[in-house]
């Protein structure tokens, strides 16, 4: 089955151990998610690829329960709609990431935890081509 990334300019895929590319603002550092076109602290245009540590610690998360509104890129229909885990993961001293996470029961979810990158199935086009997306899995589970 061919597979695509969803957004291949926001983390490196195919390999074996993906990364979310940030950017990074070469005059004051400032490290941001995805990489903006400017920097939101000093303004400069100045903003070279960083690549993010792969693991980090659930922030905060929430459940998507329902179905999100129009623009929504998943494929789902009010029908095939599963619930997922939406969290902030903390990477490093860095940046905080929000992400879909491929864990959607609350209870097996907790502030704190070790979370590490991987890369699910997002949607299937009608060709067959599976596209894929980011997400955080509790760690050793990815
Ligand atoms: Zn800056």
């Amino acid at each position: 089955m061919t597979q695509v990334a969803f957004a291949p300019d926001v983390f490196t895929w195919p390999a074996e151990e993906p990364a979310l590319i940030g950017g990074r603002c070469v005059p004051c550092g400032s490290i941001t998610f995805p990489a903006p076109g400017s920097c939101a602290r000093c303004g400069s245009l100045e903003i070279e690829q960083h690549m993010l540590p792969r693991q980090g610690t659930l922030w905060t998360f929430t459940t998507q329960g329902f179905l999100p509104k129009e623009p929504y890129a998943g494929g789902e229909t009010a029908e095939t709609f599963r619930p997922y885990g939406v969290g902030l993961v903390q990477l490093g001293d860095e940046v905080r990431v929000e992400s879909r996470l491929t864990e959607n029961d609350p209870d097996k979810l907790r502030i704190g935890m070790e979370m590490e990158l991987t890369v699910v199935p997002f949607r299937v086009e009608p060709d067959g081509t599976e596209v894929m997306t980011f997400a955080f899995a509790p760690a050793g589970e990815a």
